[in-house]
């Protein structure tokens, strides 16, 4: 039992020590010794597994059903090939999946969480994984917790339990309770901290005492299996459409078989052609098409520092109209420095400051005492802010470290961004100072007097409105203000919250440059080409944001901003009624952000929205697209998230969006494609047989262009580099169907594929046959001539036609035949697969197909440019009606 034992028991036991830490050897002798803080999930399915979770699909087994019968009627042949389309067919779904499968697996590795430990007696972040016992956690509000850990000191910390306990009101936390029973509780376990639990608030240090699988979480098994996979809008709406296209497939199916018993055709072969239909129709290879792409997709935003959370993001991130953005560290670069200071009312460059003026001394030590971070030679970890502010006294010697054994910190109200102030209380001889540094609006109302030239005096109107002139100056010059003041108390054990945070006497205020992200602009101004507007949102001054929206060109006028202020006098109709004005919200808490996400959204857009903050979870869910920060964001809200930023970059939100339209596009090219190979399968099929012809096609042909020729060019299609102009057209209407705009595309190009293949079959049985040849009834010989033709020409038909998917209006002569490598090796594949299978003579016996003549193959040729050449036809149109309306 740790609880109840002393700390400092724990820290021998775990052979531990507070100041310093572990050092690297024990660290590594203890990771020897207790493995990675990770539990140990499911082993992964095996290739082998994954092959034959390939074959467990209706479709298999109806195709297992029509090979053993064709082998008990002795068509060994048919039987042999249905099985090698079932073995090719398993081999790339195995492949497809164990692709996909790695790239969300590469996912779930980028989003474990970090933690902060005390290590050689420096503080650095590490993977939580890393974590050993023993090693001194450091706990901040928004952080999860690693592992199992004894509070040895804590300030207000609040731990929200609910992984554990299931309760998810935060409980409070305290190092100093000592527990003496044996039998206690994990909700009562007052001082210490578990695995999982998530820090809302507060401050606190451990020791690490239990990792991995020994913590109380590892300990409850189920939870390990928790992996939910998760499907897109689109994927369900495709499993649908599958079951809608499966149901008309069987009963096309069912009426060609009647139809050929009718027209007493052999039954045997009726019925093997009929399932050969009923696969072919049925577009089996669509989902794992869709998982595929989405998963290289997903990739491939990995490359460009976006994480993509929840899959159904990557769709929806194509249809957003609407980005909300923090202004710090989003579109700036978070790299803060000081630059102006205000004390004794003067404005001064911070290089001018006087460090022996005692007004200017207690700024600066108000600001490295209130102040959670550290700034050393070797690290810096904390908030910037408060790290450029550390930086600041490291130039006058007032190093954190120094300071605080000076005076020492005994109590503290941690920072939050609805009160956007900090303060501690800390020892100065045998008095103790509040230090409070914040929001100068927030902070002055708080204060009743000025330290001013080495006195204390009222703070009246004058000096107030002197202060708040400074203030402005510096924000309307983009800088972030910080105000700082303090009192004098006797006893802090007695004081409460509020006591704390008023009756403060003003010390000064510093003025810190963020400048802009350079490629910020350059973004803003995709978005406006490309139907997305713009919207910061800050904590900070309205003058501050209204400087660097104007700088960046997201506001042009003050009328487009407003402040929390502001808001909370709006009743929500008016706010979605002016909503469209407005460009900025600045001084706003989190929970405005959640009332500005609904506004939004009322007004039909598809709004994604940034934040870090505990606070922020509420309006990243509540947004279609929550956007996390990688490097700021605290873990609860990058689990609230959609999508994480590795770099916190507005432009990777902007390219993210760009990535996401691609690949919505590129998964519409290859269902549509693969259906409309479908359709030219069973029109052709369907057409011959009404008409009272030889079947055109062996349903053994059929099974191979479905199975084998389609996937390649789907697939190619799914990761298709992509339009480049795809940023300057407006989104996707997120309600539109998959369909909308390319219906016509389909159901022309399936008829035209259906009837080139006819045409090849009829071409056949006439230039073999004589041309007074009968369809309905072709001597054998003649016929394997006439249906090789048809078969080669569906082949390539079908081939050719995936170079017309590419762009739904532009030229393929434009965009460049060859600029998707991977389709034209799939074409080249599929041509050559086509040769070999006609050409190697057992293979060929298989197939029931003969040897094409040079004559042959020209026709094949020339008649595979027809759907090229009409569509080249047909896209001269849709761009000149594109263009009158743009017009
Ligand atoms: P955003 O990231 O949303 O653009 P922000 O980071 O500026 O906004 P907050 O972090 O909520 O928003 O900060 C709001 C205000 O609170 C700042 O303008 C500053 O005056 C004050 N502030 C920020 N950080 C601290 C801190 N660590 N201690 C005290 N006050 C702070």
């Amino acid at each position: 039992m740790w609880f109840n034992k002393t700390t400092e028991d724990v820290l021998t036991l775990l052979n531990s020590n507070l100041d310093n830490g572990l050092s690297s050897e024990q660290v590594e002798d203890h990771k020897s010794k207790y493995g990675l803080n990770k539990f140990t999930t499911k082993k992964p399915k095996t290739k082998v597994q994954m092959f034959f979770a390939q074959l467990n699909d209706m479709m298999i087994y109806i195709l297992l059903v029509a090979a053993i019968l064709s082998a008990v009627v002795g068509e060994t042949s048919d039987s042999i090939i249905i099985l090698i389309v079932i073995l090719i067919n398993a081999i790339v779904g195995m492949i497809q999946e164990a692709k996909a499968e790695k790239a969300l697996d590469a996912l779930k590795e980028l989003s474990t969480p970090k933690a902060l430990v005390k290590r050689n007696g420096v503080i650095v972040e590490i993977p939580s994984e890393d974590v050993v016992p023993g090693d001194i956690v450091i706990i901040d509000a928004g952080r999860y917790i690693p592992c199992d850990i004894r509070l040895i000191e804590s300030a207000n910390l609040k731990i929200e339990e609910s992984a554990l306990t299931g309760e998810s009101v935060p409980v409070d936390k305290d190092s100093g309770i000592t527990l003496e029973n044996e039998d206690i509780s994990l909700g009562d376990q007052k001082n210490m901290v578990f695995m999982s639990t998530l820090a809302t608030y507060g401050r606190g240090i451990g020791v690490a005492v239990a990792t991995g699988m020994d913590t109380e979480i590892g300990k409850i098994a189920k939870m390990l299996d928790t992996d939910e996979s998760e499907q897109t809008p689109l994927q369900k709406k495709l499993e649908q459409l599958g079951k809608y296209l499966g149901f008309a497939a069987i009963a096309i199916s069912i009426i060609m078989f009647v139809v050929g018993i009718l027209q007493n055709r052999d039954i045997l072969d009726m019925f093997i052609t009929s399932i050969s239909l009923a696969v072919a129709a049925i577009p089996e290879g669509l989902p794992a098409i869709v998982t595929i792409v989405l998963a290289i997709g997903v990739q491939k935003m990995i490359k460009q520092n976006a994480i993509i959370r929840k899959l159904p993001a990557v769709e929806t991130l194509g249809s957003v109209n609407v980005i909300c953005s923090d202004k710090t560290g989003t579109l700036t670069q978070n790299k803060m420095t000081v630059t102006k200071f205000y004390c004794n009312n003067n404005l001064n460059d911070i290089e001018n400051l006087n460090i022996d003026d005692p007004v200017e001394k207690l700024l600066i030590e108000n600001l490295v005492l209130c102040n959670d971070a550290t700034s050393s030679e070797d690290s810096k970890t904390g908030d910037p802010t408060e790290i450029a502010l550390l930086d600041i006294g490291n130039k006058y010697n007032l190093t954190k470290l120094d300071t605080n054994n000076n005076h020492p910190r005994v109590g503290e109200i941690p920072f939050d961004s609805d009160r956007k102030l900090m303060s501690t209380i800390n020892k100065y001889s045998n008095e103790s100072f509040v230090l409070t540094k914040g929001a100068i609006d927030n902070l002055l109302n708080l204060c009743t007097k000025i330290y001013l030239n080495n006195e204390i005096k009222d703070l009246t109107t004058e000096l107030k409105d002197s202060i708040l002139k400074a203030s402005y100056k510096m924000s309307d010059d983009a800088l972030r203000v910080l105000g700082a003041a303090y009192k004098a108390v006797e006893d802090s054990t007695a004081l409460t919250e509020d006591d704390v945070e008023k009756n403060l006497i003003f010390i000064g205020l510093v003025g810190m440059i963020d400048p802009p992200r350079l490629e910020v602009k350059d973004s803003i101004e995709i978005c406006k080409t490309s139907g997305i507007k713009t919207i910061m949102i800050t904590g900070d001054h309205k003058n501050t944001a209204f400087a660097i929206a104007k700088e960046l060109n997201i506001a042009t006028d003050l009328s487009q901003v407003i402040s929390g202020a502001e808001l909370d006098k709006m009743s929500d109709e008016e706010l979605t009624n002016s909503i469209d004005t407005l460009r900025v919200f600045a001084r706003v808490s989190p929970e405005h952000k959640v009332k500005i996400v609904k506004a939004i959204k009322s007004k039909d857009n598809i709004v994604s929205m940034t934040g870090d903050g505990v606070n922020d979870a509420p309006s990243l869910k509540a947004a279609d697209i929550g956007v996390a920060m990688g490097i700021t964001g605290t873990d609860v809200a990058k689990g609230a998230a959609d999508m994480v930023l590795t770099d916190d970059n507005f432009s990777t939100i902007v390219s993210a969006i760009k990535e996401g339209r691609n690949i919505f596009n590129n998964i519409k090219k290859s269902v549509i494609f693969l259906i409309s190979c479908n359709a030219g399968e069973i029109v052709s099929l369907f057409l011959a047989i009404l008409l009272g012809w030889a079947a055109p096609l062996s349903a053994t042909h059929i099974l191979w262009v479905n199975l084998i020729t389609d996937t390649f060019p789907a697939l190619a299609l799914g990761v298709d580099p992509g339009d480049k102009d795809i940023m300057n057209k407006h989104p996707r209407n997120s309600k539109d169907s998959l369909f909308k705009g390319s219906m016509f595309t389909l159901i022309f190009n399936g008829f035209l594929i259906g009837f080139l293949t006819l045409i090849a079959f009829v071409y056949g049985a006439k230039v073999y046959g004589g041309s007074d040849i009968t369809l309905s009834n072709i001597p054998d010989k003649i016929l394997i001539h006439a249906q090789t033709l048809a078969f080669t020409v569906l082949s390539s038909t079908q081939l050719a036609h995936s170079l017309n998917m590419r762009n739904e209006s532009k030229s393929i002569f434009s965009i460049g035949v060859f600029s998707n490598k991977y389709l034209i090796s799939s074409i080249i594949l599929g041509l050559l697969l086509q040769f070999l299978v006609i050409t190697i003579p057992p293979i060929a016996t298989l197939f029931g197909v003969y040897k094409l003549t040079l004559n042959d193959w020209i026709f094949v040729l020339l008649i595979s440019l027809v759907p090229i050449i009409i569509n080249e036809i047909l896209k001269i149109f849709k761009r000149s009606n594109e263009k009158k309306v743009r017009d």
